[in-house]
């Protein structure tokens, strides 16, 4: 077993942007653990965030990264994807709209990718937990046989979302997810969905093991994340879509993804050539809790009510 990445805060040299003002936490491999500080960051770093390549596990990872409070609020992901994408159509308003045609066909290609599809061949019935679930667009998608749960570190978004999931007997929780998930009871979710979440997580392993345990055994967890080993990263350089400075502190490639998977001590179920394809800009992997017993279910339903921590 590794050892968990160790955490310190620093406060960066100089700078004048908001960004730059706000403490930075710095982070060691989160896949391996080696503090790589005396590396050089890679070419593709945005001053003042810096990138590694762990030399000893080939993990990419932002360096220096923004702690959890400061992404409740004035960095919350939704106001930073919604400038990303205002910037990028003005950077390069052609090539902006070429990749949102193609991402349109590909979805209509490739249709088993689709959050109810894996929801309903990864998960058993019962409660299902979106980790960052923003203002609850996924929740939606999931089956009648799911009840849907989420966390969201964005107030305003968790709020939405938590009025939406109490429609179908579920809730929100305002907060950090590792820190919410290590207060949730073991066995109590059938599904866990990670879609464009882990790549923002500054600690992903750490998460990932707490999902294993919350999990009930014979649960499924899906990951989505941006593929760093995609061509049009190769080819784009700086201006890949996938590189979003500071908020995607996690670049995985398909190695580094699997690789922390088995670590947190879950089962791959599926994760073929097909689910990451170099042409595409993100990719999809399923794992689960193998089965041993079979979780008390109406302790963990009581445990959950008895919660009540939600800030909303
Ligand atoms: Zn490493």
């Amino acid at each position: 077993m590794i050892g968990c990445p160790v955490a310190t805060l620093s406060q960066p040299s100089g700078g004048e942007s908001p960004q730059q003002q706000e403490a930075t936490t710095f982070r060691s491999c989160p896949l391996c653990g080696c503090n790589n500080q005396l590396a050089a960051p890679l070419a593709t770093s945005l001053p003042p965030w810096e990138l590694k390549e762990c030399p000893a596990c080939q993990m990419v990872y932002l360096e220096n990264a923004l702690p959890y409070q400061a992404l409740e609020e004035s960095f919350a992901w939704q106001h930073q994807l919604d400038q990303h994408r205002i910037d990028q159509q003005q950077a390069t308003p052609q090539s902006y709209h070429l990749r949102r045609t193609w991402r349109r066909w590909r979805k209509q290609i490739f249709r088993r990718k689709q959050v109810a599809d894996w929801a309903e061949q990864f998960f058993p019935s019962g409660k299902v937990l979106d980790l960052g679930c923003g203002r609850g667009k996924n929740l939606h998608k999931l089956p009648g046989s799911h009840i849907p749960f989420g966390i969201e570190i964005g107030k305003d978004a968790a709020q939405q979302a938590n009025q939406d999931a109490a429609q179908r007997g579920g809730k929100v929780w305002q907060g950090d997810c590792l820190s919410i998930l290590k207060r949730l009871p073991e066995g109590s979710f059938q599904g866990v969905l990670l879609q464009s979440y882990l790549e923002h997580e500054i600690h992903p392993l750490p998460v990932l093991l707490e999902i294993a345990r919350v999990l009930s055994y014979g649960g499924g967890v899906v990951i989505k994340v941006p593929n760093y080993d995609c061509w049009s990263r190769k080819i784009r350089g700086q201006k890949w879509c996938g590189f979003r400075f500071p908020d995607h502190v996690n670049y995985f490639t398909p190695t580094t993804l699997s690789e922390m998977v088995q670590r947190a001590g879950l089962s791959q179920v599926r994760f073929g050539w097909v689910d990451h394809l170099p042409t595409s800009d993100t990719m999809w992997l399923a794992a689960r809790k193998m089965a041993v017993s079979i979780s008390d279910q109406e302790s963990v339903n009581s445990a959950l009510e008895s919660i009540n921590f939600s800030t909303c």
